[in-house]
This record gives structure tokens, C-alpha cells and sequence, in this order.
């Protein structure tokens, strides 16, 4: 969603191919020396996200500013990188997704309204897994009714609700005012997919002025969660970067899972490699999923599996679970897909 961890980042580049794995993927339409990848959190688009230009990823660092001067909307450091990730041209985004996505073999929860996430699905077949809006449109408040949910998940084929975005808005995900929305998450046994953490982009007085960091703190989930046993949750951005509060949030509840979208690419890419060990070394390797809120640059997809791929604190099983076998266990794929790969 244009309001989460999307920056316009600056920062050093170092692309990696991605490497092909030993094991053979199941998959079909796809290379079959490329094992899958399921990526749990890319937004509906069908075009770049207006507004934005290249982009370094892996930013490494936040500047200060001075309210009396003309403030950028984003507080990354500006350093050039070679080679940036460029959006697409116009018109061409989701064609340039749809070969990204068959290249890297990824299947993708895509996010989105219900003619933007069909466009999807007809420009890449077989490689969308259907996640409905949370927000109606981009009025910050406005949310698609209930009802209308009810039908997407009963009748539509939408398989997460997502993404829930409460953070920009000052409320906690436990606020009494949104519990209908969990209860029929609960109820229909649809997953739900929450941010919580990161946002802001070093400039939430100028951008975001709902904006509260203290409501991503994973913590703000345990009511939920107590009002909701039965409920799957993702915590997007994984609580990045309340690692403290991440952990003892799954130490606690085994149906909350975590992704690492947005954070993957956006923060000093020392301070990412630390972040995700840290959730594996605490023993929850089964519940780090890969993701990278896809929503501007197509290229953003193979960098950010490349970050993967290249954590030399990651064993080749630990790389496989983050980048597949653990989506396909939290959304339940067919037991084929689940199988180790
Ligand atoms: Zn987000």
C-alpha cells in the first residue's frame, strides 16, 4: 500500500543473480531449474506507483531537518547507487511483473481491490493468490465494508485480508472498532495480514500525521489475538524494528507469523541481515515468510530475494522454509506445494 515502508530510498546496490537451487521445483508454467517462491506481500498496481522515480534500496541512513526549511517528504539520505531500480515504463508494469515473476518462479498474495488484483491474475496466471483491500480507496478512514468482504472470500476466491493498515492511523489493532473485521476473519478461517512497524520514512510529521510508531508495536496484537484463538496472523514488516516485542509476541502465539517486506529493502541492509537473524535464532525459522511489498519497481522482486539468498547466517533449508515452505504452511497450500523443497 503507498503508505507503508515505500521510500524514496537512496543508498548502495549490490544486485546478485539469483542462484538456482539444487532441488527441483514442483511448480509448473514456470523454469524448472528454478525452485519457487512464494512472496506474501505485493500490492495490486497496474502501474508503477505514481510519484516515484529510481530508487536505491538498503538506505543507510535517516538525515535530520529543520522545520524551518523546506523538508523532503522522506528522510532517507540521497547517495547513488549503481544500478538503480527504475519503475516501469508507463503502461508497462504488470507485463514487466509478469515476466519478473515467471523468471524467478515467484507466486504472489497480491492485495488489492477486485479489478486490479483480476488484472493480475489474467497478466500472470497460475501466479496470484487473491488478497482483498483493507482501505477503501486512498481516504484514510474509509474501509471496505463488511459485507463486501463477506462476499470476496465466500464467493470471490480471495484467500487474505490485508492489508490492514491501522497503524497510519493512530489505532491499535485491538481497537473495539475494528474487531468485526477479525471476527469474520475468524469465522470464514481467512488469514489476516496486519502492518505493524515500520513507516514514517523519517518524515511522519510532514507525511503521515496520523501516523503513530507506537502502534506497530506487535504487543498491541495479544487482545486480538486472546479475543480471537483461532485467528492466522501476518505480521507485516515483521514489527520491524521492535524486535523485543516481535519475539515475545511468538514466543506467546503460535498462529502469528511474520514477513519481511518493506524492511527487506528499505533499511540498512547490516541492520535487515540482523533483524532476520535474530528471528531465526530465536527459533522461529517456521514463521519468516518472505515478501517485499511490490508496488513500483519490477525489479525490486529479484533484489530482494537476492538478500535472501545471500545470508550466509541462513542455512540452504532456513532459505527455502523463509522464501517458500513457510507461506505455503500458513496459507495452506496443497500439501504437494508444502512438501520441502
Ligand atoms: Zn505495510
Amino acid at each position: 500500500m503507498s503508505n507503508c515502508s515505500l521510500c524514496a530510498a537512496s543508498a548502495f546496490v549490490c544486485l546478485a543473480l539469483i542462484a538456482p537451487g539444487s532441488a527441483r521445483l514442483s511448480a509448473q508454467n514456470t523454469p524448472d531449474d528454478v525452485p519457487p517462491v512464494i512472496d506474501v506481500h505485493v500490492h495490486a498496481m497496474t502501474e508503477s506507483f505514481p510519484g516515484g522515480g529510481p530508487m536505491c534500496p538498503n538506505t543507510p541512513k535517516f538525515l535530520a531537518s529543520d522545520p524551518d526549511t523546506k523538508e523532503a517528504p522522506f528522510g532517507w539520505v540521497q547517495e547513488e547507487c549503481t544500478p538503480k531500480l527504475y519503475p516501469a515504463k508507463k503502461g508497462e508494469y504488470l507485463k514487466d511483473m509478469a515476466a519478473e515473476m515467471k523468471r524467478l518462479n515467484v507466486t504472489a498474495v497480491v492485495f488489492g481491490d477486485p479489478a486490479s488484483v483480476k488484472k493480475w491474475e489474467e497478466a500472470i496466471p497460475g501466479h496470484v493468490i487473491p488478497g482483498t483491500s483493507f482501505e477503501d480507496g486512498m481516504a484514510p478512514g474509509k474501509r471496505v465494508a463488511l459485507d463486501e468482504l463477506r462476499k470476496d472470500f465466500t464467493t470471490g476466491g480471495f484467500k487474505v485480508m490485508g492489508e490492514i493498515g491501522l497503524q497510519y492511523e493512530g489505532i491499535s489493532p485491538s481497537d473495539p472498532s475494528v474487531d468485526k473485521y477479525f471476527a469474520l476473519a475468524e469465522e470464514l478461517d481467512i488469514p489476516v495480514a496486519i502492518h505493524m512497524g515500520t513507516g514514517g520514512s523519517g518524515r511522519a510529521e510532514i507525511t503521515s500525521p496520523k501516523f503513530r510508531g507506537s502502534m506497530g508495536n506487535p504487543l498491541l496484537l495479544e487482545e486480538l489475538l486472546a479475543r480471537h484463538p483461532k485467528l492466522r496472523v501476518q505480521v507485516m514488516h515483521a514489527g520491524y524494528p521492535m524486535i523485543e516485542e516481535m519475539l515475545t509476541l511468538l514466543q506467546a502465539n503460535s498462529h502469528v507469523y511474520v514477513d519481511v517486506a518493506g524492511l527487506i529493502w528499505s533499511y540498512p541492509l547490516k541492520e535487515v541481515n540482523r533483524y532476520i537473524e535474530r528471528l531465526v535464532d530465536a527459533g522461529f525459522e517456521d514463521r519468516v515468510m518472505f515478501g517485499t511489498d511490490q508496488m513500483e519497481w519490477p525489479g525490486l522482486m529479484a533484489y530482494s530475494i537476492s538478500i535472501i539468498q545471500n545470508a550466509d547466517y541462513l542455512t540452504p533449508q532456513q532459505k527455502r522454509d523463509i522464501l517458500y515452505n513457510n507461506a505455503a504452511r500458513f496459507l495452506r497450500l496443497n500439501k504437494k506445494d508444502v512438501t520441502k523443497q
